[in-house]
């Protein structure tokens, strides 16, 4: 192949999708690895009731969060539909299109019998193409495409293989609405054909389109491009991909906390895995380097929330991943708070659970006790009285500590556990309940360093004071 014009052509109907982003990330990963080659962005955004100007800005950021990039301006579809209708006239003068003015009754009595099987050709109008008065009308018609009723088409796709379709499976679909509106399926081939579009990379709910599609381009001896038709991804209990299943727009995945860099180790690995790849960890530029479309599973991907967490946990523990917290936090109304009060907290914090977090977002309530400044022992009863005896002596330590810093709070605790002889949970335990209202979690040396000196001394105070 010469060089690579690819192209994603989102319609900007809702947020941007996981699905969608995948066939994306695809195009861009093609186009990366081509040298000269190109990637563009076509906003399809013909059907005016459904396309948004929000979403269309949702999908343009989103990629760029992805550092998914393109060339040149993103393509408007509606801007061209001059250029359409151009060609549905062109169609129409070759006698490849015909006019069709049939009503909806007559239409929806030949579905009924189509439908049946009553009639076994798929041509809905049957009429109008050898009716002079039709085809002179100026005004009170649709434009259908006129498909050979004959014979077989074969597409040979990058992914799908060979997928065989009888002509006589296929309808005149329409080309130009009653409103002289150009359709999707009219739109789509003028616009890639005009950008040179030669090569299709898109999901495979618009496989059966390539069969109609393709005839475009064949009247008009325009090049058919190359196909690599891509498997939709379904849920894990194997339904399509939906809300019911989590959050399926990038949009919402970012606003969890989830990183580019986990949603896209994740979305590539979805039917396709690198020869040598000892563990799945797979950053942009090796996908790149080692990516073949052509090895990409044919049938459709289960997407796991788990597999996507744990990506998630992985990138975000690299120690080079602060400033992008730091970001998120800007973005969350709660973070953004903490981070504004007590940016070193907020960053012990992060730093201390960042191996057991699955997301960005798990920071808040983890954080909540930390900021509490209002904190109270949640506490009916003393702990016995072997623990009370100790903690006094304890409390004495931690006022006598002067260097804090986490090796030397880290010694003096070993140090008073050897002194006294007991083991770490005896004391560790209940110390942790007293700083933060739970048995379980980090160290209470880590703990102390999360709260400073003076907040640790005050909340163990409020048990000396329980304690009378
Ligand atoms: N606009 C279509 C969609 O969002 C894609 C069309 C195509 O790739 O051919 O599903």
């Amino acid at each position: 192949m010469t060089e690579l014009v690819t192209r994603f052509a989102p319609s900007p109907t809702g947020n941007l999708h996981i699905g969608s982003a995948r066939t994306a990330l695809i195009n861009f990963i093609l186009k990366s690895q081509y040298p000269n080659s190109k990637l563009y962005l076509r906003i399809e955004d013909t059907d005016k009731q459904r396309s948004k100007e929000e979403y269309i800005n949702n999908i343009l950021n989103g990629l760029k969060w992805l550092g998914i990039s393109w060339d040149n301006e993103p393509q408007i579809q509606s801007k061209n539909i001059n250029r359409h209708l151009e060609i549905a006239n062109e169609l129409l003068k070759i006698k490849k299109a015909y006019k069709c003015a049939c009503t909806e009754n007559e239409l929806s009595e030949r579905r009924k019998k189509i439908n049946s099987g009553e009639i076994t050709s798929k041509k809905i109008c049957v009429n109008c193409e050898s009716n002079k008065d039709v085809q002179s009308l100026n005004k009170g018609f649709v434009i259908r495409i006129k498909i050979p009723e004959e014979g077989k088409e074969i597409l040979h796709d990058v992914i799908q293989g060979k997928v065989e379709v009888n002509k006589n499976e296929l309808d005149d679909f329409v080309l130009i609405r009653q409103n002289n509106t150009p359709t999707y399926m009219l739109s789509v081939v003028v616009d890639d054909h005009d950008l040179g579009v030669n090569y299709i990379i898109r999901g495979d709910d618009h496989l059966n389109n390539y069969f109609r599609q393709k005839f475009i381009y064949e009247f008009l001896s325009w090049e058919i491009p190359r196909y690599a038709h891509i498997p939709l991804i379904n849920g894990e209990d194997g339904k399509k991909l939906s809300k019911r299943h989590g959050a399926v727009s990038i949009t919402d995945l970012k606003k969890q906390g989830f990183l580019p860099e986990a949603i896209i180790n994740n979305l590539i690995l979805l039917g396709w895995a690198p020869n040598n790849q000892k563990d799945e960890i797979i950053n942009l530029d090796n996908i790149i380097n080692e990516f073949k479309i052509n090895n990409l599973s044919k049938s459709s991907s289960i997407f796991s929330y788990k597999k996507l967490n744990f990506f998630n946990n992985h990138y975000i523990r690299q120690d080079d991943n602060l400033n992008k917290f730091y970001e998120y936090c800007k973005s969350n109304e709660f973070l953004n708070q903490y981070l504004q009060s007590d940016k070193n907290k907020i960053t012990r914090i992060f730093n201390t659970y960042k191996k057991n977090i699955l997301k960005y977002d798990d920071i808040i309530n983890i954080s909540k006790i930390y900021f509490d400044e209002y904190f109270k022992i949640s506490l009916e009863k003393n702990f016995d009285i072997q623990f009370d005896n100790l903690f006094k002596e304890f409390l004495k330590l931690i006022n006598n500590i002067n260097t804090w810093e986490h090796d030397y709070i880290n010694l003096k605790i070993n140090e008073f556990l050897n002194q006294n002889n007991i083991k770490f949970p005896v004391l560790g335990k209940p110390v942790r309940y007293l700083l933060t209202n739970n048995y379980n979690g980090p160290s209470i040396t880590d703990i102390f360093m999360i709260l400073g000196k003076n907040k640790s001394l005050e909340r163990l105070n409020n048990y000396k004071i329980l304690n009378g």
